[in-house]
Order: structure tokens, then C-alpha cells, then sequence
């Protein structure tokens, strides 16, 4: 009887230990099975997923990863400051000049209207754009203004201007680039150089203006402290009547801004041409 028993007991653990492995069994299962259909899915995406030729990878834009400062020159305020001249001198000078004036417009208005339409074509190459006022009213003088291109680690700013002259024949577009020895930094006068090169060319060819060249300036707050190539254009005489009224005009203001953005990517592509 003993060994009956015995034998008993033995079945009855064995049953137990069998049925309790069975349910542990059935215990770790049941969380995986979420896990395994949601791997089934995730195996099975790229099998069901059928590539079309509007998913092809997006061609890189000219100005990819490029941060572009747009500095529309002057602004409206009340204020009256002095800011340094350069970085090597205690010199000042008034911060807020007024700008050239022509039959219907300011400078200060022709400016931001380009600077706007240039920001709408930079970003649509790719830039990352600084805007240092999208505001006639402002207080950023051209000292503030560099160190915002600065700060921002630009890879070019642009500072957008138009001319006046006493002379009222006088007309045409020109590029004004940092030189001399009040700049904080040698390193910007070779690649604002070749900056200024594409976007006046590249400008000129977009307008038909008449081309009055290249000047180096070393007076210029705005360029003395860039740390960054920092170029400007005066886009025409608001002084002279024929010139004045064509920057009045929607069509032409368009052809300003595409031709600067046409000289930026020019100047970009010269740029990684040479690496
Ligand atoms: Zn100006």
C-alpha cells in the first residue's frame, strides 16, 4: 500500500509541476503576443510598402543648412544714438541716418520691401534667413545689426540699400565690401569679395542696371564689426527720376531680390567649387 501510495503522490506532483510549467508557460506567452504582432508589422512595412516616384528623396535645395542675414538698411525712429564706428577706435557717429529719399518712396521702404521679397526666395532655396527688421519701425543700429549676423553664426549678410546723390543724372547699381584695418576681422574682405562679385552680377544681369562697380569701404560700422562676410548693395539713385520710379514699381523690386538670391546661389556654388 505504501508503495501505491508513494507512486500517488509521485503522479500528483508530477501533474503539478507539468500543469503549473504548462500555465507559467501560458503566462510568459500572453504578454509577447502583442510584441510579436506588433514585429509582425513592422517586418511586414517595407515589404507592403510599394515606393512611387512622388516619394522619391528630395533633391538638396542650393542653400541647404545655409544661414543667410537680410539686413534692409535703415528704419523709422525717434531715437538718437551714437554707436562706435569699429572695433579699433573710440570714435562714434550717429546711429540712425535717415537714408536717401526719392519721388514716392524712402530708402528705408524700398529696402525692407526688397529684404522681404529676398527673405521669401532664400527660404525657398533652403536658407535659414535672418531678418535683422521686418518692421519699418526699428531700433537695431548697424552696430546691433552686425552683431545679429554674428551671433547667428551667418554664413553671408546682406545689407540692402539704395543711393541718393545731388547730382540727379547720376544712377546705377553698385556693391560696397569691407577692406582695411578697422575691420575685427581680416578673414571676411576675400569671401565678401567674392560675394559681392556674384550678387552685383548676378543682380545687374536680372535688372539691366547700369554697373558702377565694386567699392571697398573701411568707414562702414556695419562692416567693421562682421565677423562674418558681409557684403551691400546700393540697388540704384532714388535721387535720379528714371531710376527712382523704376524701384517704385512691383516688377522691378522682384527682379532686385531674384537677382540677389541668383548671385547668393552663385556665390555658394563658387564656394564649394573651390573645396
Ligand atoms: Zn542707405
Amino acid at each position: 500500500m505504501e508503495s501505491v501510495k508513494r507512486l500517488i503522490c509521485m503522479l500528483l506532483a508530477f501533474l503539478c509541476i507539468g500543469g503549473c510549467r504548462n500555465r507559467q508557460t501560458l503566462t510568459e506567452q500572453q504578454p509577447q503576443e502583442p510584441q510579436q504582432s506588433t514585429k509582425i508589422e513592422v517586418d511586414n512595412a517595407p515589404s507592403n510598402h510599394v515606393p512611387s516616384e512622388t516619394e522619391e528623396p528630395e533633391p538638396v535645395l542650393p542653400l541647404a543648412e545655409k544661414i543667410i542675414c537680410v539686413d534692409p538698411g535703415h528704419e523709422v525712429t525717434s531715437q538718437r544714438v551714437q554707436e562706435p564706428i569699429s572695433p579699433h577706435s573710440n570714435a562714434t557717429k550717429e546711429a540712425f541716418v535717415g537714408g536717401a529719399s526719392g519721388r514716392n518712396q524712402t530708402e528705408e521702404q524700398l529696402n525692407l520691401a526688397v529684404g522681404l521679397r529676398l527673405q521669401v526666395l532664400l527660404e525657398e532655396q533652403g536658407a535659414k534667413v535672418i531678418m535683422t527688421r521686418t518692421t519699418h519701425e526699428s531700433d537695431m543700429t548697424s552696430y546691433k545689426r552686425a552683431q545679429m549676423a554674428n551671433e547667428n553664426h551667418s554664413d553671408l549678410c546682406i545689407r540692402i540699400h539704395a543711393d541718393g546723390s545731388s547730382d540727379a543724372s547720376v544712377y546705377g547699381m553698385s556693391m560696397l565690401v569691407p577692406y582695411g584695418d578697422q575691420l575685427a576681422s581680416q578673414d571676411i574682405v576675400q569671401p565678401s569679395q567674392a560675394a559681392g562679385e556674384c550678387v552685383l552680377n548676378a543682380a545687374l544681369a536680372a535688372t539691366g542696371a547700369k554697373n558702377n562697380g565694386i567699392v571697398q569701404r573701411s568707414d562702414l560700422t556695419g562692416f567693421n564689426f562682421a565677423e562674418v562676410p558681409t557684403i551691400l548693395i546700393e540697388m540704384g539713385f532714388l535721387s535720379n527720376p528714371d531710376e527712382d520710379a523704376r524701384m517704385e514699381t512691383e516688377e522691378y523690386r522682384d527682379k532686385l531680390a531674384q537677382g540677389i538670391c541668383n548671385g547668393i546661389i552663385d556665390y555658394f556654388a563658387s564656394v564649394s567649387d573651390n573645396q
